[in-house]
Order: structure tokens, then C-alpha cells, then sequence
């Protein structure tokens, strides 16, 4: 739309207005300022110098009687040009027909009022350009004539900031509606949330089917989950406490939450698995949103979170199926391999003793690799069942009194025999150690752990195991050292996950599944306990076990060191 016609529009606007105003006004005349006598009229010229607006003072038949120096200034008008015009030469051509409406109607019912409240008015300069203004009239009796007083205030400024103001908010809801749409459109689960309680900010459209009902802009969280009977499990199926919900942890402890595993269960028992991304906020990041529909939620002072859930449902299902595959062809495997492990056993002893025929030495060397890949392959089929197990949460333990140290003698003696050019050496200050563990599932972790260490040590080299008790004898530390390849630093971080293997170790040729750590690690930590490492790739790598005694133990059986105790060292 053109300029001109804009105004025109605005005129026809205000016009309208101007006549509802009119019409809207109380009729009784309100109190007016009254002059009279000698020497009033120059009286009332000075107090209109004194003025910082600019004032124009209208007769009755609606004719400028006087203006003080700043009309002049800002009319571009000399005084002697405007004092006998009509008022509506100050206004643009298309105000004047409504304003000698008005000034009829002001003639009738005179007071004190804005001209044109609400409206936009405009003044016009003998130059043609015009400018808003802002006008206020009074009603003055000069010499027992109705006069009108009008103050002009140039609001061109104010008028520049407000539109100003105005697009500056148009700009930011725009760019909400365009957040929205984006997040609208996003498969997974995205909201904001501000406050201790975590009162809802924005969510997008994925919210409300991943949560089964709208939670209101403004709601708590637990109130929203409770109204609609919506609950949160562990995947262990433990209700989850509002504490150690991801959300309310990046809100109370500022922490960014990764992966968090929760399930969502609706009224309608429907559960869904989620993984929930929990991001800590600054919370003036938030004051964008503001404009949205007035969002009277928001506070720069309170903590504020964007939390990102993803369901996993199918994820999850084709997960179920792989673990299956998995778990049925190390099932079906788990026979034949008998069958081949117990012949060659057979074979083997039979030819030594006297029993049969005496093989030739090939033979026997065949039948020797027969049983040792015969070894492998069983206990690669036993760690994939116990991949399967773990993930189904089917790994049970069954926890009996041990002693530790007799359980890792017994674990190195055997591991002892599988290579000359390692030298396993136990050192430790007890005689014995009771513990209540699963034994075999222990012995699992020590010669998964002591493998490695011989296997990433291709030169040879001494691998050490030590023993000692800790946090005041609740709990065993067993290191296990060797000399070999070490670790890269860069991947360390990622070890103990499923199918993991260092790149040095692949280069140089030494085969593995990358399960090993990964099952070490969780039946450490079903036993209550945990394993790190330390390692310099090159110069070889330390892993260590922190095992709880028992749940229950307070002064464990054991020959507690005494400060004289020398470690008791073996070489096996
Ligand atoms: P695997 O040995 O069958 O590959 P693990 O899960 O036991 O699987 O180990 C994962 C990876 O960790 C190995 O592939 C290897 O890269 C690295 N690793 C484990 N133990 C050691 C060690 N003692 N020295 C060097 N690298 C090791």
C-alpha cells in the first residue's frame, strides 16, 4: 500500500474512532480555567511563552487567536501567518472535515480531554510534511468567551520507538512460531522447562503422543504426570523418584543428562522406553520465548533445562530380535562344540596313554590345536549367552562364601600354563580372604582379565596381580599389570562398551570380540563393585577391581596386614 493511501485509510480511522469517542464522551462540562479583566490577554501571552509545548489558543467560531513561539518552530508557520486561520490549517487535508465535527460537538460539551485518545494524529507544516502529534485541549473562558487551549507535543520520536518496539516483537513471535514449527516437525519428544518444580515452557507436537495428554504451558511436571496418572520406572521396573528424573536433575543439579534410560508408562498401562537428553540451560536463553502468546511462565532468574526423549520402542524390538539370533545360534552351537572339545580330549589322552595306537607327533599337535580352538570357540559362545543374559537381565549370581585369595592363586595357576613367555607373579599381604561373590562368575572376570594382559603383551613380559583390602577392609583391590601394548588415550573412555577393541591391538594383528570388558564390567558391578583401568599405550596397562566384601560384612575373616608384613610373593 502506498503512503498516501495508508493515511487516507488511518484518516478514515480515525475518523470513525474520533466519532465513537465523541459520542462516548460524559456530557456534563467539566471545570474550566476563566480569564478576564485588564491586562489578561498579555497575561495569558506570556503564560504560553512559558510553555514548553507548543500552544495554540482557538476562539469560538474555531480561529486561531494566538500561538506562542514554539507552534512557530514547529509549524514552520510565523505567527502572523496562523492567528486568524482556521485551526484545521495545522492539520492535513484529510483530518479536517472529522475535526470541525469534533470542535462542533466540543463547542457544545467543553473539558479538559486528549484529542483523538488512541488515536494516531498528525500535524501538517506550511512545508506540507507532516509529523504525529499528540494534542490536548482545554476549555478556556477569555472575556466571557469560550476559547479552547490546545497543546501540540511533536511525537514523532515516541511514535518511532513504539513502532520500533512493535516490529521488534513482531520479529521475535515470528521466530517462535518458526521454533515451533521446526520442533512440530521433529519425530522425537523436545520441550523446555523452567523453575525447581519444571513448569512447562514450550513443547513440540511429539510431546503430546509421547506423553498421552497435552501438558499445559505453565503446569509442573509432577503435576501434569500425576493429573493424568502418568509414571516413571528405571529399566530395572523400579518406580523412578522425581529426584532422579533426568529433567528435574538438569534443572536442581545444572548437569547436562546423556542417554538416560526411563521407561513411560500411561494410565492405559501402555510403556514406552525413552531415552531422555537432559540439557542445562542458561536461563536467559529462555527470554525469546516470551512474546509467544504471552507466556507469563518465564523468569531470567530460574533455572531452565531443553529436554530431548526419544522412543526407542522399535529400537528396543530389533534389539530383542538380534539378542535372540544371538542367543539361538550360540545355543545351537553349544553341542557340536561339546562333541568336538570331548573327542579330541578323548583322542588326545587315548594316544598318550597305552591304550591305543601312538600317534605321530603331528597328529598330536593337531589334535592339541583341535582342543584349544575347541576352548575358544566355547567360550565365546558362553560370553554371547551372557551378553544375551545381561540384556534380558537374566544374569543371575549365586553368591556363596569364597576366598579371594585361594579363588586368584587358583585362576593364575591355571592361566600360568598357557604361556612361557609370561611371567604371572601374586603378591599380597593375606593369607585368605572370605568374601560373598559368585565364584565362577569372579574366576569369569580374573581369567577374562588376565587373558588380556598376556594376550596385548605379544613380547612377553611379567603380568602382576596383587591384593589388598580397602575402605577399612569392606572391600578387596585387585590390580592386574602388565608390560604390553597399552591403551590409545583417545579410546580408552569407550572400552568397557559392547564390541569395543582398541586400533593398536587390531594393527597388530590380536584377535578378539570386544565382549570381554563389557561382561567384566557387569558382573563387577552386580557383585556392588567397579573396574578402571590406567594405561600408557606402549608401556602397559593396569586394571583395577574394587569388590565389597559383603553387603553385611563389618570385620571381614582375614590375616589383616600388620605394618612389618611382607608381600607374600609367588611366581607361578
Ligand atoms: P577382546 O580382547 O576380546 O577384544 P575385551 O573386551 O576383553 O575384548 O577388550 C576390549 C579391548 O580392550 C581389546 O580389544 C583391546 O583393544 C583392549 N584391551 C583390553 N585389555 C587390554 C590390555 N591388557 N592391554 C591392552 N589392550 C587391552
Amino acid at each position: 500500500m502506498k503512503k498516501d493511501d495508508q493515511m487516507q485509510e488511518q484518516g478514515a480511522d480515525d475518523e470513525r474512532e474520533g466519532r465513537a469517542l465523541a459520542q462516548s464522551l460524559p456530557a456534563k462540562p467539566a471545570p474550566h480555567v476563566s480569564l478576564q479583566g485588564e491586562g489578561s490577554w498579555a497575561n495569558l501571552l506570556t503564560l504560553l511563552e512559558v510553555s514548553p509545548d507548543a500552544l495554540v489558543l482557538v476562539d469560538s467560531a474555531g480561529r486561531i487567536a494566538s500561538v506562542n513561539s514554539q507552534t512557530e518552530a514547529l509549524f514552520g508557520y510565523p505567527r502572523s501567518e496562523l492567528e486568524g486561520e482556521a485551526l484545521e490549517a495545522l492539520l492535513p487535508e484529510r483530518f479536517r472535515a472529522a475535526h470541525l465535527l469534533h470542535r462542533e460537538q466540543y463547542a457544545t460539551s467543553p473539558r479538559t480531554r486528549p484529542m483523538g485518545a488512541g488515536l494516531a494524529l498528525y500535524g501538517r507544516r506550511k512545508d506540507g510534511s507532516e509529523f504525529p502529534v499528540d494534542i490536548s485541549l482545554s476549555p478556556l473562558l477569555f472575556d466571557g468567551t469560550l476559547h479552547v487551549l490546545g497543546a501540540v507535543r511533536d511525537i514523532t520520536v515516541r511514535r518511532r520507538l513504539e513502532e520500533r518496539e512493535h516490529a521488534a516483537r513482531e520479529a521475535a513471535e515470528a521466530r517462535l512460531a518458526l521454533l515451533q514449527l521446526v520442533l512440530d516437525e521433529l519425530p522425537t519428544c523436545v520441550y523446555f522447562v523452567q523453575g525447581e518444580e519444571a513448569r512447562l515452557v514450550l513443547a513440540n507436537r511429539a510431546a503430546v503422543t509421547l506423553w498421552g495428554s497435552e501438558w499445559p504451558t505453565g503446569q509442573p511436571m509432577q503435576d501434569f504426570l500425576t493429573a493424568h496418572h502418568i509414571h516413571l520406572f528405571d529399566t530395572n521396573g523400579q518406580a523412578l523418584p522425581p529426584a532422579a528424573f533426568a529433567t528435574l536433575r538438569a534443572l536442581h543439579e545444572g548437569q547436562t543428562v546423556f542417554q538416560h534410560q526411563e521407561i513411560i508408562r500411561h494410565a492405559d498401562g501402555i510403556s514406552l522406553p525413552v531415552l531422555v537428553n537432559a540439557v542445562a540451560l542458561a536461563p536467559h536463553l529462555l527470554a525469546g520465548l516470551e512474546t509467544g502468546g504471552g507466556n507469563r511462565h518465564i523468569s531470567s532468574a530460574e533455572p531452565a533445562a531443553l529436554v530431548v526423549l526419544q522412543d526407542v520402542t522399535s529400537l528396543k524390538e530389533a534389539e530383542q530380535l538380534k539378542d535372540q539370533f544371538i542367543w539361538l545360534v550360540a545355543h545351537e552351537l553349544r553341542n557340536p562344540l561339546a562333541a568336538l572339545k570331548g573327542f579330541a580330549t578323548m583322542l588326545l589322552r587315548h594316544s598318550q596313554g597305552d591304550k591305543g595306537t601312538a600317534l605321530a607327533s603331528w597328529q598330536q599337535e593337531a589334535l592339541a590345536e583341535l582342543d584349544l580352538a575347541a576352548n575358544r570357540l566355547n567360550r565365546l559362545t558362553e560370553d554371547l549367552l551372557d551378553v544375551v543374559r545381561l540384556q534380558a537381565g537374566r544374569l543371575m549370581l549365586h553368591r556363596e562364601s569364597i576366598d579371594l585369595v585361594n579363588t586368584i592363586r587358583h585362576v593364575i595357576a591355571q592361566m600360568g600354563q598357557s604361556s612361557d613367555r609370561h611371567q604371572l607373579t601374586f603378591s599380597t599381604s593375606l593369607s585368605h580372604l572370605q568374601a560373598q561373590m559368585d565364584r565362577g562368575r569372579i574366576e569369569q572376570v580374573l581369567v577374562n582379565l588376565l587373558t588380556n594382559a598376556i594376550k596385548y603383551s605379544p613380547d612377553g613380559g611379567s603380568v602382576e596381580v596383587a591384593l589388598q583390602l580397602a575402605s577399612e577392609w569392606q572391600e578387596a583391590l585387585i590390580s592386574i599389570r602388565d608390560q604390553g601394548i597399552g591403551i590409545p588415550q583417545a579410546e580408552q573412555a569407550q572400552l568397557f562398551g559392547r564390541f569395543v577393541r582398541a586400533s593398536n591391538s587390531q594393527t597388530q594383528g590380536i584377535s578378539g570380540t570386544g565382549l570381554g570388558l563389557y561382561l567384566c564390567r557387569e558382573l563387577v558391578s552386580q557383585h556392588g563393585g567397579d573396574i578402571w583401568f590406567e594405561s600408557t599405550e606402549g608401556s602397559g596397562s593396569t586394571f583395577f577391581l574394587r569388590l565389597p566384601l559383603s553387603q553385611s560384612t563389618t570385620a571381614p575373616s582375614v590375616s589383616p596386614p600388620t605394618p612389618s608384613s611382607e608381600g607374600d610373593q609367588s611366581t607361578l
